[in-house]
């Protein structure tokens, strides 16, 4: 057994942010499933958010992430996210990510649902590999220890209190126990539940699962984003073409060539993601197609070409040139707003065991993320767990009595139980669990990965062990859906298509 003050396990922006940090205070391990670069963050394009424009101010950047939230932000997370990114902002100029500028001035974008532009970004649509690339030289330059292909298997604890955690080596078969003070998940998030999704294989709600089975708070678990412009060409993954092209001026044709997002909604191409989401939706339905079109043939080619580098790139090499034909697109799974509750210091309510990154529920994106808030809720959080840590203080985190409780419920026995399987598990939850759901479409998935989790086989590699996690949380995902029986933010039910105020509290999940 072996002994760090800080375990990290995950190495996207939030394990890696966070381990360099915490090497000013301890010793520090950092333990990955794969390889120290594959994770969603390197796939981020847009940017970071952050008010420290002429023109913005916290005040404003409050205010548009409160509004995407729909009523169910914690405001005090919103606030702190406000007013220290700038600082945090700071920290990665300092670490050497080369933000893209004009006239020596750090340059920024618009994108939806934002009041102004307030969008950091790198290599023009490059930002989270630039940001990865930089964190992971200074992990390695640090000599933080990092175990890469190892996966953690179990959080485990001694009299109420995190101890360490278990993990199994993806090369050699064998497992090993480390402990630690301070246990940091840094997971990353669950789009891989669904068969249409913009994420990195790894992200499987690994994190979600081993917090719930350790006793943690699980929350807000219906809310999941989806993108509405993933490339959408046979053959080709749902490769995400950034929110920030609309922002550039990019708009949406049906397959007749007609603009539509006017006829939905006043903000057009730029209103919340949920919103552009069904709103494609339902043009496909009326249109009878598996797409429709982003169209940016009319702006500038240099313009294309040099904010949106790779997405020029990706398209050319499947045969797309984007400054002169129009971008077939669709919605995907993108980002997971729920998971490991945690207050605005990074605590579960484990003492000991901390969660950061798309892993964790700071309350801060409540029933809808704002756009590029993530990496930003990232920096400022991170920040924050060492602050904590630093200062030996950690005890449980205390819950809104306003909030719902729940343990999984029992659900019916199934006569005929269909195969299970990552795929069978990703057209479920797309088909039952997705964009719109209503009681009949949730209860069926509901049913279907309850008998799947009973019969689940003791894990014995990665595939049969994310196949676990991926039920579980697909499971808490479904059970959150039926519960809320109202439409908010991402969370949209045809039988409940109003947003009613009885339903402004988070829906909680524990073991027991
Ligand atoms: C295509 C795309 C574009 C995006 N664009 C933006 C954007 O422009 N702006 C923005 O703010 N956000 C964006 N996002 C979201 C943002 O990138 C993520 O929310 C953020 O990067 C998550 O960082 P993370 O460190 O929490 O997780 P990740 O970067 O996904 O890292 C998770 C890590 O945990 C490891 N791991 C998982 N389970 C285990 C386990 N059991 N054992 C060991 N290791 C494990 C993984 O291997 C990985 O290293 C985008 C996301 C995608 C997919």
């Amino acid at each position: 057994m072996s002994y760090f003050d800080y375990i990290l396990i995950g190495s996207g922006i939030a394990g890696l942010y966070t381990a360099l940090l915490a090497k000013q205070q301890g010793s520090v391990l950092i333990i990955t499933k794969s390889t120290i670069e594959d994770c969603n963050t390197k796939h981020a394009q847009g940017g970071i958010a952050a008010p420290i424009g002429a023109n913005d101010s916290p005040e404003m950047h409050i205010r548009d992430t409160l509004t995407a939230g729909n009523g169910l932000c914690d405001e005090s997370a919103v606030r702190i996210l406000a007013t220290e990114a700038a600082d945090r902002i700071s920290d990665l100029v300092h670490l050497g990510v080369p933000f893209d500028t004009t006239n020596g001035k750090i340059a920024l974008t618009m994108e939806a649902a934002h009041s102004v532009p307030r969008i950091l970004h790198a290599g023009g649509d490059a930002t989270g590999e630039h940001i990865e690339v930089t964190l992971s030289k200074h992990v390695r330059t640090a000599n933080i220890r990092v175990l890469e292909n190892c996966l953690a298997t179990e959080i485990l604890q001694e009299k109420g209190r995190v101890k360490g955690v278990k993990t199994l080596d993806l090369r050699t078969g064998s497992t090993k126990e480390f402990e630690c003070r301070w246990l940091i998940l840094a997971t990353g998030g669950a789009g891989q539940l669904y068969k249409f999704n913009t994420n990195s294989e790894i992200a499987t709600g690994d994190g979600i699962a081993l917090a719930f089975d350790a006793g943690a708070e699980i929350t807000d678990m219906e809310f999941f984003q989806f993108h509405p412009t993933a490339l959408h060409l046979p053959g080709v993954p749902p490769f995400l073409i950034s929110e920030a092209v609309r922002g550039e001026g990019g708009i949406l044709r049906n397959v007749n060539g007609y603009r539509f997002m006017p006829d939905y909604t006043p903000e057009k191409e730029l209103a919340p993601r949920d919103v552009v989401s069904r709103s494609i939706l339902y043009e496909m339905e009326k249109t009878s197609t598996d797409n429709v079109f982003l169209d940016v043939t009319y702006l500038p080619r240099n313009i294309v070409t040099t904010r949106f580098p790779n997405i020029y790139q990706f398209c050319l090499d499947h045969g797309l040139d984007i400054t002169k034909e129009l971008v077939p697109v669709a919605p995907a799974a993108h980002y997971m707003m729920g998971g490991v509750k945690v207050n605005t210091w990074g605590e579960t309510n484990i003492p000991g065991l901390f969660a950061t990154g798309e892993t964790a529920c700071t309350g801060v994106h409540g029933a809808n993320r704002l756009a590029s808030n993530s990496m930003l809720e990232v920096l400022v959080f991170s920040k924050r767990i060492l602050g904590r840590t630093k200062s030996g203080n950690n005890s449980a985190t205390p819950t809104q009595t306003s909030d719902e409780h729940h343990t999984l419920s029992m659900r019916k026995t199934l006569k005929k139980v269909p195969a299970n399987g990552s795929n069978h598990l990703k057209s479920l939850m797309w088909d039952k669990v997705g964009i719109i759901r209503n009681e009949e479409s949730l209860t069926e998935a509901a049913d279907v990965l309850a008998a799947w989790q009973k019969r689940l086989p003791q894990f014995t590699e990665r595939t049969s062990y994310e196949l676990s996690n991926m039920i579980l949380t697909g499971r808490l995902m479904t059970e959150a859906a039926l519960i809320r029986k109202e439409s908010r933010g991402a969370h949209f039910r045809t039988d409940f298509p109003q947003n009613s105020p009885a339903w402004q509290h988070h829906i909680i999940f524990t073991k027991d």
